[in-house]
């Protein structure tokens, strides 16, 4: 059985495409086979992945809109175990086009009703809307996985979020539920990234937030930080762990993939400094980073280098 997680919030830019890209990425070094779905117009997991969005034969839009079989669209990527549905600026047309089929919402799952049992995680990057692409998106999924932005305004739109997810899960796919909220961009010199994220887990503690995630806290532990390192990985075509994988956006991506696998207890976000090196030399000591990394230089990295100015 597979675990069809979608990376999802009509916001843009708040690091949908980076998590999903890079949590596919993870699972798959970690040996689960795992296919990333690109279901955004933009192609930017796609492109991120290093595949080319204008060479592609067949993309998600044909499987969807043409009733290709979903394996003509696959393809393998130069990461072991990570396969990709690509997508292009063809799907663009997709809500036009998919407006008198009866089953308008249901054609992602149709589509890949086939192959869900092929791959142990299918992990779909989504659009900044809630149109019908994303809500193709949440109705062949189990769980969502939602980013939310470390900045100003962090909890503007969440309600409109939470309130379609409660209208698919009551109307469309009653297996639906929240997998985690992600924190994202964190910038620790800033007294506005505590605030946010106190205020975002004050909101799922609430009766509300907890209403939509089952009762329990789904805040993940890991914090992903502002990085320039995660900002360069796409342009190189590459996941955060294969361009750098020493620097703090490839260990945070590390911790969540951990803790989408269950495999590290859920707690309060750690946002101290003093901790993370912490982390780290606990990493060093897994030999999950190189053993000679000396903590000053990592500290020096976590205050100069991974952290972008406002
Ligand atoms: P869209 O809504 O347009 O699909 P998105 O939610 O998928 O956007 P991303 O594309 O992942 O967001 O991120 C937006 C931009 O911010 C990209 O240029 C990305 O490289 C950069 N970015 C993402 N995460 C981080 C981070 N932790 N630190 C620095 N830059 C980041
Ligand atoms: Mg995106």
């Amino acid at each position: 059985m597979s675990r069809i997680i979608a990376v999802c919030n009509q916001k843009g830019g708040v690091g949908k495409t980076t998590t999903a890209l890079n949590l596919a990425a993870y699972l798959a070094s970690f040996g689960k086979t795992t296919l990333l779905i690109d279901i955004d117009p933009q192609g930017n997991s796609t492109s991120g992945i290093g595949v080319d969005k204008h060479a592609i034969t067949n993309s998600i839009y044909n499987v969807l809109i043409d009733r290709k079989p979903i394996g003509d669209a696959i393809v393998q990527t130069a990461v072991q175990n990570l396969w990709l549905a690509p997508s292009n600026v063809d799907l663009t047309g997709f809500e036009i086009e998919a407006i008198n089929n009866p089953a308008k919402e249901y054609m992602l799952k149709s589509a890949i009703e086939g192959i869900r049992d092929a791959y142990e995680f299918i992990i779909i990057d989504s659009p900044p809307s809630l149109g019908l692409l994303t809500i193709n998106a949440l109705t062949a999924i189990e769980s969502v996985l939602i980013p939310i932005q470390c900045e100003y305004y962090a909890l503007e739109g969440l309600s409109q979020l939470l309130n379609v997810i409660t209208l698919v899960r009551q109307r469309l796919n009653n297996e639906l539920r929240i997998e985690g909220v992600l924190l994202t961009m964190a910038d620790y010199r800033t007294r506005l990234t505590t605030e946010v994220i106190n205020e975002v887990k004050r909101y799922f503690d609430s009766d509300e937030g907890s209403l939509m995630v089952g009762g329990r806290n789904k805040v993940y532990r890991t914090v992903i930080s502002r990085s320039v390192r995660l900002s360069e990985a796409p342009g190189f075509g590459k996941p955060i762990f294969i361009y750098d994988k020493n620097s703090i956006g490839a260990k945070q991506y590390f911790e969540l993939a951990k803790e989408v696998l269950g495999e590290a207890a859920a707690g309060p976000a750690d946002i101290s400094n003093n901790n993370r090196i912490k982390d780290l030399q606990a990493l060093a000591q897994q030999g999950v980073i190189d053993t000679d990394i000396r903590i000053e230089t990592e500290t020096k990295k976590i205050e100069d280098e991974n952290i972008l100015p406002l």
